[in-house]
């Protein structure tokens, strides 16, 4: 398999990650921005689960794969949502609710065990085919930004300097990239690793993401959800699938 092309793919989302942490430092960023860009990943990314992640992971694991996308999706609500006291996409507003003594720490360890495995849907789609690496790919840049921006504004307003919520913010950066590393030691496990990565990415879409873009007062928002729908079936157009 060529490295060049996952590796790439894991650098750039990784760097993703940092730009968001980074936005959240400066003071004239977009909350409208991230806002189309939370839309078009929940709809991008939903339509690449069920479309190519899937379908992928069945050919591979058989019915098995169903069963693996359930605990996958379920890892991600138990350390994002059940040991995390506080966590949501956007930006961190309820001061009381984070300002919990280690409120931050669990952020970082939800979000982060959501990255690893941002990696390992990336490091596992190369694995395939370089048109299922480059979908998911996507998939994980288009909600990268955002969840940079996530985990960055939590760390400050639960009371962490700028430097320790950066290095936060590099944790889900690093544990992307180890994501995509450990695919290059497990290429037999590619179809369990999809179906896994693939309950992780339905979750972050339509549990995280959509909730999100339904907050947003504008009200063409939730339209860029199929915006991004959209950009995945004509990707699968023109690669003729
Ligand atoms: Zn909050
Ligand atoms: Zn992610």
């Amino acid at each position: 398999m060529n490295l060049a092309l996952p590796i790439a793919a894991g650098t750039a989302a990784a760097a993703a990650t940092l730009a968001g942490g980074w936005l959240v430092t400066r003071r004239d960023w977009s909350r409208r921005m991230l806002a189309y860009f939370i839309a078009l990943g929940a709809g991008f990314m939903l339509a690449a689960v069920f479309l190519e992640i899937l379908p992928e992971a069945v050919l591979q694991s058989g019915n098995t794969a169903w069963l693996l996308a359930l605990l996958g999706y379920f890892l991600v609500h138990f350390f994002e949502h059940t040991l995390a006291p506080h966590l949501h996409f956007g930006e961190e507003t309820h001061l009381a609710e984070v300002a919990h003594q280690h409120a931050g720490q669990f952020a970082v360890l939800g979000l982060g065990i959501h990255a690893l495995f941002d990696g390992v849907a990336i490091g596992s789609g190369f694995l395939v085919s370089g048109y299922l690496g480059g979908v998911i790919f996507l998939a994980v840049l288009l909600h990268k930004v955002p969840e940079g921006f996530t985990v960055a504004s939590l760390l400050l307003a639960s009371g962490q300097s700028r430097r320790s919520s950066l290095a936060g913010t590099a944790t889900l950066a690093a544990a992307t990239l180890a994501g995509v590393a450990l695919m290059r030691f497990l290429p037999a496990e590619v179809g369990p690793a999809l179906a896994f990565s693939g309950g992780v990415t339905l979750y972050v879409a339509a549990t995280d993401l959509l909730p999100e873009v339904n907050k947003q007062p504008q009200p063409r928002m939730p339209l860029m959800v199929f915006a991004g729908v959209a950009l995945m079936l004509a990707l699968r157009f023109l690669a003729f699938r």
